[in-house]
């Protein structure tokens, strides 16, 4: 069977290009080695930070104005609560990256936002307990998405408008032909005009000509039951710490009620793996590690420890994404390398690779996001 385009990977990024291909009336085929939104790659968890001032880089910004407009879009259409706006605090020194990154975004976009010391911090969430020498910036605009029923939703949106999505299908190989490529996979074979390739933490393997030098690490969640129970933790906002030797630890407000605890991670301190080789065992010792650094933040997650999860991310050396065209396949987009802070741009991504799919081109600012910086071969 011929399809107009073939996506491959249907995690966060690929069920979305399904979707908003499909939605313009292509003829698509999803393959996904997996279950509909599993939690074996990198977009399951329960919650993933959304925010606007990007201390990352100002160029996010414009793209993560769009993805808002289409997670309200998604919102709207799946009748599921996609994501939430909580607001959100940026803590840390004056001088610190998520302070001062953030601040930067935030005045260079004109995004609504507010200093506050760490008394006023304390006296609006009374959770909080910063240093002294801390600031933090709060975004209202902040909240989380669930990337589970994100991904649900696209899939589900998809094969509404007449996508043919499988899954438990692993592809092999693909390769240009004549007038497109052909896919070959555990359970057969197909063409397609375009391919998008969106396989996370398997890039390595599936893009292997690619040269792009992906990294895939290993990162923990953990779920704290907090001391004095959930209360406080239930209208709260997400917040990014940034500590003094530059480590970042984040965290929800208790979104899945008084049992669901609160979930906090650190940003960056993963192993490296691969999707074969992650290690799913979380040590005492990553917990112990995981609660001593969030409670000098916020001294009530000092209680038990509830749940804990694995995921990846796919580090590229400069931490900013790979979106773009094959430099060498003229028919096949990918995007990979989303280096743990992608999923707030899931429905963005998701035009974008339609765009490049359909028309070779995109309205979006996606420079940044050109893998002839980083090939190596
Ligand atoms: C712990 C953790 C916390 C994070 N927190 C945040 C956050 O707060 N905010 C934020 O914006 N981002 C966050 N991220 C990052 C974000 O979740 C990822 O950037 C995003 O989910 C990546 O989506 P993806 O589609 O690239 O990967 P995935 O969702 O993993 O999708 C890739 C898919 O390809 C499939 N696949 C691979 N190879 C094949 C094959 N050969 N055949 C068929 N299918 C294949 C896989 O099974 C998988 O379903 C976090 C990530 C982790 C791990």
């Amino acid at each position: 069977m011929h399809y107009d385009v073939i996506v491959i990977g249907l995690g966060g990024m690929g069920s979305a290009a399904a979707f908003h291909l499909a939605d313009r009336g292509q003829n698509v085929l999803g393959l996904e080695k997996f279950t509909p939104a599993h939690d074996k790659g990198s977009s399951h968890g329960g919650s993933r930070i959304i925010r606007q001032s990007y201390f990352e880089d100002p160029a996010y910004v414009p793209l993560l104005l769009r993805s808002y407009e289409l997670w309200a879009q998604l919102a709207q259409e799946s009748g599921e609560e996609v994501y939430r706006i909580t607001g959100g605090l940026f803590i840390g020194r004056e001088d610190s990256v998520t302070v001062a990154g953030s601040l930067k975004a935030s005045q260079q976009w004109s995004l609504p936002h507010e200093i506050l010391d760490a008394a006023q911090v304390k006296s609006r969430f009374p959770a909080f307990d910063l240093n002294d020498d801390e600031i933090a910036l709060f975004e209202a605009a902040a909240g989380f998405a669930r990337p589970e029923l994100t991904v649900q939703a696209h899939i589900d949106l998809a094969i509404k408008r007449g996508a043919t999505l499988q899954f438990g299908e692993t592809v092999l190989e693909w390769a240009e032909i004549d007038g497109g490529v052909r896919v070959v996979t555990d359970k057969g074979s197909y063409t397609a005009g375009q391919v998008v390739i969106c396989p996370g933490a398997w890039a390595p393997g599936l893009l292997e000509q690619f040269g792009v030098p992906i990294v895939v690490e290993r990162q923990v969640l953990y779920w704290f039951d907090p001391v004095g129970g959930t209360t406080p933790f239930e209208h709260h906002p997400i917040f990014i710490h940034e500590a003094a030797d530059g480590m970042q630890d984040y965290g929800f407000p208790a979104i899945d009620g008084p049992d669901g605890g609160v979930k906090v991670a650190f940003f960056r301190k993963g192993q490296e793996c691969t999707p074969d080789t992650i290690d799913r065992t979380v040590y005492p010792e990553e917990i112990e590690a995981m609660r001593t650094r969030v409670s000098e933040t916020l001294p009530a997650l000092d209680g038990d420890c509830l749940d804990t999860a694995t995921c990846m991310y796919s580090n590229t050396p400069d931490e900013h994404f790979v979106i773009a065209r094959h430099p060498d396949a003229a028919n096949v987009t990918v995007a990979c390398g989303f280096s743990g802070h992608g999923f707030k741009f899931v429905p963005v991504v998701g035009e974008i690779l339609a765009d490049l799919a359909t028309t070779g081109r995109t309205e979006h600012p996606i420079a940044l996001f050109d893998p002839r910086r980083l090939v190596t071969v």
